[in-house]
């Protein structure tokens, strides 16, 4: 009889975001005329930008004419979108070769995918609150999962110690959900670390675009060592409006090697057998995001989620509440007040202002008693939310 891949009865379900849906369900049931704000969502409500648009009609063109039409494309990218994304490196003063870059369809696709490369054996180290797929994807391989905790004292950024095992390690900064960024120093650490142990750092750089103090590193490539333990996953998702239309790019220095195993090698191995790799169309009008026209026109969307960050930030301020993000970060993680637990406050926020937090114990037991506010919202409902949540708490 077929053996199922039994890692799979290992998985916990996952309630947070059924939950949530479920309570504002029965709430607007109870008072069908309620407005509902909410700051729960993890998607964006901007539309592509121009310049991504018009590279999608010119794709629909060139598809459209013999002369220009492309059948299956390179499996690891074509190669004049792994040159803008290896120029966007370069022109922050990041080393990275064209052939480094490997085009996807998205952060999630390669952050599953690339376990692959890596024997069962080797323990994963998930620092939690995390995002939710690392620990899953890790289930489902038959990995054993080493969590490690963040608090608020270590500003959820903890670091490697003595008592510190694994052979892969998930760093995600800016993070989801906490909105905490690392340091150059905190990441030097981590780097140094999986060079001394033989570690690989898997680096989910999904939000990097929304870093804007300028002393923050967006790439773990730009901390020396990085190139021999580091793998760079990263996602126009977030940066550009991508989450429906869907790309992304790895990152895979040639110098790292396990076992005398290239691992860039062994990418190109595995996208070669298991994939045709990402659309024409898709590809061509990514291409746009990386031109100056295309950065303008994506950096002043993020502006206006950055704007959403700042009402939130300043009513929190006012309040007196504990949070982390926000700055660069799409998300704000804040300490419930009155030493609420995070389903207590989501209750409390949607029964007495219809505002929709995501409970920070939805991301792992350490984020009991906090909550997750997104400010991928439109403008105008996040300032109301905002003055609903300072007139509500400061009563
Ligand atoms: N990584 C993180 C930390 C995310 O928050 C998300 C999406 O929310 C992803 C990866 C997935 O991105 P993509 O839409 O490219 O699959």
């Amino acid at each position: 009889m077929l053996i199922p891949n039994m890692n799979y009865s290992h998985l916990k379900d996952s309630y947070l975001f059924y939950n949530i849906a479920q309570k504002v369900k029965a709430y607007l049931e109870e008072h069908p005329d309620a407005h509902i704000y909410r700051l729960g969502i993890g998607d964006v409500s901007l539309p592509l930008c121009d310049a991504v648009i018009k590279g999608l009609h010119q794709a629909a063109e060139d598809q459209a004419d013999a002369a220009t039409f492309n059948g299956y494309m390179p499996e690891c990218g074509a190669p004049f979108l792994r040159t803008a994304v290896g120029d966007y490196y370069r022109g922050r003063g990041v080393q990275v070769a064209d052939d480094e870059v490997f085009i996807s369809s998205g952060a999630s696709d390669e952050l599953g995918d690339i376990l692959d490369l890596f024997d069962r054996v080797n323990r994963s180290l998930i620092i939690e609150p995390a995002y939710p797929a690392y620990v899953d994807a890790n289930i489902m391989g038959g990995r054993e999962i080493v969590h490690l905790p963040s608090s608020r004292e270590n500003g959820f950024l903890p670091l490697p110690d003595e008592s510190t095992e694994a052979e892969l390690i998930y760093l995600c900064s800016p993070n989801n959900p906490t909105g905490a960024v690392f340091s150059r120093e905190q990441l030097k650490k981590w780097v140094d670390f999986a060079n001394a142990h033989g570690s690989v750092i898997i680096f989910d750089a999904a939000y990097e675009a929304f870093i804007e103090d300028e002393s923050l590193p967006h790439s773990i490539f730009e901390i020396e060592g990085a190139r021999t333990c580091a793998i760079e996953i990263c996602s126009l998702s977030k940066t550009a409006g991508f989450t429906g239309t869907r790309l992304g790019y790895t990152v895979i220095p040639k110098e790292l090697e396990r076992c005398g195993m290239k691992l860039n090698d062994m990418w190109i191995r595995c996208r070669t057998t298991k994939t045709n790799g990402v659309s024409y169309v898709i590809q061509r009008a990514a291409l746009e995001v990386f031109t100056p026209e295309g950065q303008k026109q994506i950096h002043a969307n993020i502006d206006i989620y950055k704007n959403n960050a700042r009402t939130l930030m300043k009513a929190l301020d006012e309040l007196g509440i504990w949070y982390t993000g926000g700055k660069n970060a799409p998300y704000i993680w804040l300490r419930c007040p009155n030493n609420m637990g995070s389903w207590e406050f989501f209750d409390f926020l949607l029964n007495e202002a219809q505002i929709v937090g995501t409970p920070g114990e939805g991301f792992g037991r350490c984020g009991e008693g906090y909550l997750r506010f997104s400010t991928f919202g439109s403008p105008s409902e996040t300032e109301k939310a905002a003055e609903r949540l300072v007139a509500l708490l400061k009563k």
